[in-house]
């Protein structure tokens, strides 16, 4: 999960980095944008503002043209008859102050002269063999109108020309038309004359259907050349211009060729269907502006690319950082393993999918002596040499971990028993032989325990799993050599009620859980009761009774019973205190003392103090000891017996036959009674003539030489007590006279009654 959650949040840091950079690339681009729109805006500005200066030129230079021709038609009306020779003299005339290549002068609508300066003589014309250009001015000027053509081929000058024409009146009548030509090259001279754009910009004069009238390049004077036939124009350009030719807005558009951007303006000129076309380069436009915007552009592409790399470097080492930090996480130093917290992980996320697996706990036996014989430096070689043969033999989808110093986990595939054993000894086996070479003739093993996908349960399988898998390997602890234990779950359940035991038996005794029983001792002479052991129960919560085989043995080992049997000892004091107040007779009462309890310094003062404490004569406590407390320390064991006695206290031998007794210690101990095992009087009881019998018998009778009274265990039947009674043995216990019972019930059933 962790994996997952640091992903996550890599990918969240890296979606963030995108965003911020997206954002930085939208903001650049949108500055570029602005500055791109502002710098256009401007260009088209400058364009128009030229072709603007270039149409106002032109108009001016033809309305000039029409003002000196009309000057002529003038003269011309005050003689027509003169008209001829005028026209010489005004052709003269014009020459020096216009452009005029040609003057023509119509007295009819059929046909007329024409002077040309080079030629001396004057041509009679036909009107209809003119071009129509220039038939349709001459009609137009019949009808009063002073007006320029549309720029036509001229053979007989053999040149593109511009004819001008105006009436001639006589008494306020038409009565001829003077016509005047300029070749086109006299306009090309405007552009020249006012030109400012770049090396690159071009100026035209075109008609709608694309032919160039005049133009800043060379351009044909002999017929036209159509701007969509030249090669220089990108068919984008032709497309736009053909539209831009056919509307009478001035229109804008740009396009690329060999490079560079040119940036064009069509201007519709008011004359026939010409419109001015002024094509240039950002540069021959507007430099200044060019430069700004080239600062801005370089501007923001560099903002943008430096914060790419920023967002770059950035999630780089975010990257690298958390995959540091994994490696931190989730790697082991020395043997660069994973270590128990990604094996976990690796485990949850298999068990979240139901994949059956099992987990092996691998330590190695006597870790801390081999790390004494060979050395920590070798030692540190063996475990990742262990790691690299646990990397070698693991298959696809098996891992495995280096938990502590010595210890492995490992996840296998395999759930059944025989494979995983086979495998693991075949794992062994490859570590003992590395180990032959690092220390020869020392063998190396090991233990493990085993649990598979099927042993775990509760809501968090992979916890269940750990530890079932770590409960195997502390069985399998206890076995010799190398030992593969499998996960057993009443060994399972037996760990879990005693830790249970352990972790609840201080809150029991504050709370009073542990509660006293007890079982009547009865005279066999009499049948008449002669005492109580004390037996205790854990009444957990006032419901579950556990009885004293469950924890007992448990609080011998960690040393609990120390504090229980005073405990029981103060409860049988406090009892009897109560009895006695209530006006009960009452009767001893055997307290059970773990041998433990002689090991305490102040053994006997404290019992002593308990005693005192209730105000109850010692001589109502019988101290039941057991028979092997005598094995270690006879004469120690004495020395307190002997202090007991004398405070009051009597003792008596408890479970006698059931181990190792000895007579001989029998007869060195000063014991007040002998408690014959309920093991040892059933055996007896099966047969009259069983040596069993005999044995029991010799020793009711040995015991009552040495001055001990004899109480036996185990009476459940009236045969039992019948035989007993023939023994001679002084009292009995068992089922037959009653259970183990809560205190008010034993009060009842035999206090009042003897009383
Ligand atoms: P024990 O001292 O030998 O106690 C006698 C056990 O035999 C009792 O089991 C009792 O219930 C059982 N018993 C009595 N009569 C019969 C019978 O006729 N037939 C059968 N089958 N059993 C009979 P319990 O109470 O479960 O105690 C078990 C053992 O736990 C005791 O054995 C004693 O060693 C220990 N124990 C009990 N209470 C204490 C205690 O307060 N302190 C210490 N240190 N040990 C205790
Ligand atoms: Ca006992």
């Amino acid at each position: 999960m962790k994996d997952k959650k640091v992903n996550n949040k890599l990918k969240g840091i890296f979606i963030a980095f995108v965003a911020i950079s997206m954002v930085m690339a939208v903001v650049s681009q949108l500055m570029l944008f602005s500055v791109t729109k502002l710098y256009e805006g401007s260009i088209a500005n400058r364009l128009e503002e030229r072709a603007s200066q270039y149409k106002k030129s032109f108009l001016f230079k033809i309305q000039a043209d029409l003002q000196i021709l009309q000057a002529m038609a003038g003269m011309l009306q005050v003689d027509p008859q003169q008209a001829v020779e005028k026209l010489f003299i005004g052709l003269k005339q014009a020459n020096e102050t216009s452009d005029f290549i040609r003057l023509s002068y119509f007295p009819n609508e059929t046909y007329g002269y024409c002077v040309t300066p080079q030629q001396e003589k004057m041509q009679t014309i036909q009107v209809d063999q003119t071009p129509p250009e220039l038939q349709y001015v001459i009609a137009q000027a019949w009808q009063k109108l002073s007006i320029c053509s549309k720029v036509y081929y001229d053979p007989s000058l053999g040149y593109n020309v511009i004819a001008y024409t105006t009436p001639v009146y006589t008494e306020e009548k038409v009565t001829g038309v003077l016509a005047s030509f300029v070749s086109t090259e006299v306009f090309a001279s405007i552009f020249s004359s006012i030109s400012s754009g770049s090396s690159l910009g071009v100026g035209a004069i075109l008609n709608s259907r694309g032919d160039i009238w005049v133009a800043t390049i060379p351009y044909t004077t002999v017929g036209f050349f159509s701007a969509f036939d030249s090669d220089r124009l990108p068919q984008d350009a032709k497309d736009s211009l053909a539209k831009a030719l056919n509307v009478i807005s001035t229109e804008f558009f740009h396009f690329k060729s060999n490079g560079n951007t040119f940036y064009a303006c069509i201007l519709p000129m008011g004359i026939h269907d010409a419109s001015i076309a002024i094509v240039d380069t950002a540069y021959g436009i507007n430099t200044n502006v060019i430069k700004m915007v080239n600062r801005v552009q370089v501007f923001s592409v560099s903002f943008f690319i430096a914060s790419i790399s920023f967002v770059l470097i950035a999630f780089s080492s975010a990257r690298h950082y958390n995959k540091h930090l994994l490696q931190i996480a989730y790697r082991d130093k020395l043997t660069n393993a994973y270590n128990k917290d990604k094996f976990l992980q690796l485990l949850r996320e298999r068990t979240e999918k139901d994949i059956p697996c099992s987990v092996i706990a691998i330590d190695i036996r006597k870790f801390k002596f081999i790390n004494e014989l060979i050395g920590v430096r070798q030692s540190d070689l063996l475990l990742k040499e262990i790691c690299t043969i646990l990397l070698k033999n693991i298959q696809q989808r098996e891992f495995f971990c280096r938990d502590t110093a010595d210890t492995f986990l490992l996840c296998l595939n395999n759930t059944d028993n025989e494979r995983i054993s086979q495998r693991l000894t075949a794992i062994f086996a490859e570590v003992d032989k590395l180990f032959d070479t690092m220390h020869p003739g020392y063998p190396i093993y090991f233990y493990s325990g085993v649990a598979t996908t099927s042993d775990c349960t509760g809501e968090d399988l992979t916890t269940s799993f750990i530890s079932c898998v770590m409960l195997a390997l502390s069985n399998a602890k206890e076995q010799q050599r190398t030992y593969i234990s499998f996960y057993d779950a009443e060994i399972h359940k037996k760990e879990k009620f005693r830790t249970y035991i352990e972790n609840n038996m201080d809150r029991a005794l504050k709370a009073g859980e542990f509660k006293m029983f007890l079982q009547p001792k009865v005279n066999l002479k009499t049948g008449k009761l002669s005492g109580a052991e004390a037996l205790v129960r854990w009444i957990i919560d006032g419901k579950q009774t556990v009885f004293p085989d469950q924890f007992i043995p448990i609080f011998e080992q960690n040393g609990f019973c120390v504090q229980l049997d005073f405990y029981m000892v103060e409860q049988a004091c406090k009892q009897i205190r109560q009895w006695q107040e209530e006006g009960v007779t009452v009767v001893p009462i055997s307290v059970n003392q773990t041998k433990l309890l002689f090991y305490e310094e102040d053994y006997v003062q404290r019992l002593c103090a308990i005693t005192e404490k209730y105000r109850v004569s010692p001589r109502y406590i019988t101290l039941e000891i057991l028979e092997d407390l005598a094995l270690t320390d006879v004469q120690k064991l004495n020395n307190s017996i002997a202090q007991l006695k004398e405070y009051g206290f009597s003792i008596s031998m408890d479970d006698f036959g059931s181990g190792y007794s000895s007579l001989n210690t029998l007869g060195e101990l000063r014991i007040d009674e002998l408690k014959l095992d309920r093991a040892f009087v059933m055996q007896a009881k099966t047969s009259k003539d069983s040596n069993q019998r005999k044995i029991l018998e010799v020793i009711i009778e040995m015991a009552k030489k040495m001055n001990m009274t004899t109480v036996a265990e185990g009476v459940e039947t009236a045969d039992g007590e019948q035989m007993l009674k023939e023994l001679s043995c002084d009292y009995g216990q068992g089922y037959y006279y009653s259970k183990p019972i809560p205190v008010a019930e034993f009060k009842d059933k035999f206090l009042v009654e003897n009383s």
